[in-house]
């Protein structure tokens, strides 16, 4: 399966937001590396919009509410 288009430049991946390690690595193993497109970041980017810093890839309650910002 393809990985996500944006891995290089995304925070997450390149782990500059979770101090949890193992946490973050089963993230990219569900998100990153199989079901990118059920991934929060990735659907606020694939916007052009600009992905909150602290936007975790689990956090889909909030792609909303931010697409809906300005
Ligand atoms: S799936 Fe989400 S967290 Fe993973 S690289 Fe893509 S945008 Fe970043």
């Amino acid at each position: 399966m393809e990985k996500c288009e944006f891995y290089e430049a995304c925070p997450f991946f390149n782990d500059t937001m979770a101090n949890m390690p193992s946490l973050a690595e089963m993230m990219k193993d569900k998100y990153c590396r199989k079901d990118f497109k059920s991934c929060a970041r990735y659907q606020v980017r694939i916007t052009g919009k600009t992905t909150p810093p602290d936007l975790f890839p689990n956090q889909v309650a909030r792609v909303k509410e931010i697409l809906a910002g300005s």
